[in-house]
């Protein structure tokens, strides 16, 4: 594979062990994004393919070529974080065209580079503006622009719209995809917010204390979380613990709220997920819960009830216009165990 390897990257800091056995590919023109809590591992993992941390074990391999004899500054990677500082005293083109300049290229190539970046952001009527004069947005793209400029073979994107409001957030996270696959861009990007790693990328590996948690498409990752780990950072409620007394049947799970055929041999200690969106109202439906609604809230493309059932609070999602119960109200919910049930370890 032509793009990038990452195989067995290994790096502690005294007792911390920052990144344990990580490895990956990233296919060139594509984009990854990197999900995980703080601390999980995901900048140094950036910077030790950056070049800028060595790895304890492990191989970096890109384009077919071992990095570990190439310092940073020879890898042509770009790097762009939250705290991304523009040159204050210079105009948005002339922060663009710092990169082209220490590339030493032509003034006239580096004039149309930077028309051809600040167009692709957005910002072609922004050339002449000092920095100090944009919005939180407008310079975060200035940024962006600046990170691409130089055509890096490999941009890492290091939580870089963190600090902007949700709304510029949302914007920028649907553009960016945009820009990136219309410059053929290979690029990692980095991030705690799930919606931000599901929106920018086809491919998402979550990181969880240093190890790969998963590694799949949104879709997958969402439909079918790998862990308990995975399916509670995702914000998955409805997650029963699952006991096994004598009398259960095979292929049976026992939890607190009932028992549900699974359809295998579950080992004590594992975790079975009700999933939220896969419970229908009324019955008799192939499996039926009766239970007490508690909460009825709205929010926006969706409806939420928290409903008690034998003494445990589930949530369940409806579409927005489903006709719903109101608290107090007893309800029956079906659902077809195949689709709604999923164990987990
Ligand atoms: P955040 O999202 O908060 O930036 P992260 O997922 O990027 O977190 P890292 O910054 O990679 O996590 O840190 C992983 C672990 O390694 C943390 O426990 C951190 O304290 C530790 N660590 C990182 N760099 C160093 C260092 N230079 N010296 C000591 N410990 C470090």
């Amino acid at each position: 594979m032509n793009g990038l390897l990452v195989r067995d990257i290994h790096k502690t800091f005294g007792s911390t062990t920052a990144l344990d056995r990580v490895s990956f590919d990233l296919e060139e023109g594509q984009i990854l994004s990197v999900l995980g809590p703080s601390g999980c591992g995901k900048s140094t993992l950036l910077h030790i393919i950056a070049g800028l941390v060595p790895p304890d074990r492990g191989t970096i391999t890109w384009q077919g070529q071992d990095l570990a004899s190439i310092p940073a500054h020879k890898r042509n990677f770009g790097l762009m974080f939250q705290e991304f500082a523009l040159f204050p005293h210079m105009d948005v083109s002339e922060n663009v065209a710092f990169g082209l300049r220490m590339q030493s290229m032509q003034p006239a190539q580096i004039e149309q580079r930077t028309r051809e970046v600040l167009e692709l952001v957005g910002l072609s009527a922004f050339g002449s503006r000092n920095v100090d004069t944009l919005s939180g947005g407008e310079r975060q793209r200035v940024a962006l622009a600046r990170s691409l400029a130089p055509q890096p073979g490999l941009l890492m994107l290091d939580e870089p719209f963190g600090a902007l409001d949700r709304t510029l957030r949302e914007r920028l996270m649907l553009q960016l995809p945009e820009i990136l696959h219309s410059m053929n861009q290979t690029a990692i990007y980095v991030t705690h917010d799930q919606e931000e790693a599901f929106a920018v990328a086809a491919r998402v590996v979550i990181m969880h204390a240093g190890r790969i948690a998963q590694v799949g498409t949104p879709e997958e990752i969402y439909c079918a979380p790998a862990s308990l780990f995975v399916a509670r950072f995702l914000g998955l409620s409805n997650l029963l613990p699952v006991s096994k007394p004598a009398d259960l049947k095979r292929g049976e799970v026992q939890t607190p709220i009932g028992r549900f055929s699974v359809g295998r041999e579950v080992g004590e200690g594992a975790t079975l997920l009700l999933r939220p969106d896969q419970v229908r109202l009324g019955g008799p439906g192939p499996t039926v819960l009766e239970g007490r609604v508690i909460q009825r809230s709205f929010r926006g493309g969706t409806q939420r009830l928290k409903v008690d059932v034998e003494g445990t609070e589930l949530i369940f999602d409806f579409m927005t216009g489903t006709a719903l119960p109101d608290p107090g109200d007893h309800v029956n919910l079906s659902f077809d165990p195949q689709q709604a049930l999923q164990v987990l370890a």
